[in-house]
């Protein structure tokens, strides 16, 4: 059993951590938006400022609105779209079929098929 510790002052109670005066954060309040998907977006926003009507939820895009029973509709200007519509944008069907078959290709030959 060896004596002593290499991990110095971190005792506990060694060095009281407490929220300073300059890092309090200014008041908040959590307000809930809903989703017309269901999604709850909890938002921490100033106390002060009143809060926006809509909140565009994380998990779907679409806008959420304060009222969990009346969600505003995906109506917006530009649509929620997903990462493959966008790089469908980008690229044609025959691009992406040059791109899968490339892929394949490298795949079979890094499992030793040719
Ligand atoms: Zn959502």
């Amino acid at each position: 059993m060896p004596h002593g510790s290499a991990i110095r002052g971190t005792r506990v109670g060694s060095g009281p951590v407490r929220p300073t005066e300059r890092c309090d954060p200014a008041p908040r309040r959590p307000v809930t938006y809903w989703c017309a998907k269901g999604h709850s977006i909890e938002v921490l926003l100033a106390a002060e400022v009143a809060p926006p009507a809509t909140w565009d939820c994380p998990r779907c895009g679409q806008p959420g609105g304060l009222d969990q029973l009346n969600p505003p509709g995906p109506a917006r200007a530009e649509p929620y779209k997903s990462h493959l519509a966008y790089v469908k944008e980008r690229r044609s069907d025959a691009d992406g079929e040059a791109l899968l078959a490339e892929a394949l290709a490298a795949l079979r030959r890094r499992r030793g098929e040719f």
